[in-house]
């Protein structure tokens, strides 16, 4: 295990020498504000471990902060680097109590108490005042949640655009494609998830990266990430993206929540099913008494499918193929 990692499972902060001249400062713990003097008008969030056992995306902003710390990564734009649920990392565990990832944009005030609704309101509140330091007119606003998926998918790395009703622009979705991102899904509804927030909350470009499967610190198969790193420190010190090798991203949106309302509920699907699996028009994919949900003509290929949530919870999403959403006008 990497110096770095041990030290953000054991102690509250990493500690290492970050240059003066990026005027660090804490935010809180484990959310870093770095702020170099002649920034581009850009501020950009990067978040790994809002799920404390997504750990591949940790181990990237580690190596990232290493780099930073050594002077080998230069940046130029004012970065927030965000590590989010310490104490789920520490016990490798998804969440403590509450799934962070449904709790931003005020849902945390109506959540019973727990570690992870005090945690979102922090990170709320640190992203309010990273953007009010940054800010300028014509700052342009950046967050890159970076996850890891349960399940296989038939598009190992995809980018997730919240629903937005200001406008996306072209150099976003460039960079998506510079990561080399198989697939760029696009929301419909509002949520409770931190890039969602960002989004809605600062009319930032914001979106969650699902970057394939994750396996226990140290262990994680890091050039699976080569291209999410590349375009990252891209970002940070202002240099052109890397140039796309795979084929153009697919891009996707959200045509239908399969919402979980009764105990009765069941998805017809194996297990195993992966992420983006296409079904046949008219399959019957999910069935409760009192409704069942039906793959339509063009909305055929399944993301997140799960009957094990909650009664009130998504249990997945039906999917239709699309193009990026730049603005409410399209
Ligand atoms: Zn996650």
């Amino acid at each position: 295990m990497q110096p770095l990692t041990e030290q953000l499972l054991h102690c509250a902060l990493p500690d290492l020498p970050l240059p003066a001249v990026l005027r660090p400062r804490w935010l809180a713990e484990g959310v870093l504000q770095l702020t170099p003097q002649h920034a581009p008008p850009r501020a950009v969030v990067v978040s790994a471990g809002i799920h404390g056992n997504e750990t591949a995306p940790i181990e990237l902003l580690l190596q990232l902060l290493a780099e930073i710390g050594s002077g080998a990564l230069r940046p130029e734009t004012a970065l927030l680097l965000v590590f989010g649920n310490l104490p789920a990392m520490r016990a490798n565990r998804r969440y403590l109590h509450h799934d962070m990832n449904r709790l931003f944009g005020g849902r945390h005030r109506n959540a019973p108490r727990s570690h992870e609704a005090t945690r979102a309101a922090e990170l709320e509140r640190v992203t309010a005042a990273f953007f009010a330091q940054a800010d300028a007119p014509e700052t342009e606003r950046w967050h890159l949640d970076m996850h890891t998926a349960i399940r296989g998918s038939r598009y190992p790395q995809f980018a997730l655009v919240p629903y937005h009703a200001h406008p996306y622009h072209p150099p976003f979705f460039d960079m998506l494609a510079a990561a080399e991102l198989d697939a760029v899904v696009q929301h419909s509804a509002a949520g409770g998830t931190f890039s969602h927030f960002v989004s809605e909350a600062f009319q930032a470009q914001s979106c969650t990266l699902e970057l394939g499967k994750a396996r226990p610190f140290g262990r994680n198969d890091l050039p699976q990430f080569a291209a999410t790193g590349a375009m990252l420190r891209a970002l940070i010190i202002g240099a052109p993206l890397p140039a796309r090798q795979k084929p153009p991203v697919q891009h996707f949106t959200v045509a239908e929540s399969i919402i979980k309302t009764s105990e009765h509920f069941t998805l017809n699907l194996p297990d195993e099913a992966e992420n983006f699996t296409c079904l046949p028009p008219g399959y019957e994919i999910a069935h409760q008494p009192d409704r069942c949900w039906r793959v339509g003509d063009t909305a055929r290929h399944i993301l997140f499918p799960n009957a094990g949530v909650a009664p009130g919870l998504r249990a997945g999403l039906l999917l239709a193929p699309g193009a990026p959403r730049l603005s409410l006008s399209e």
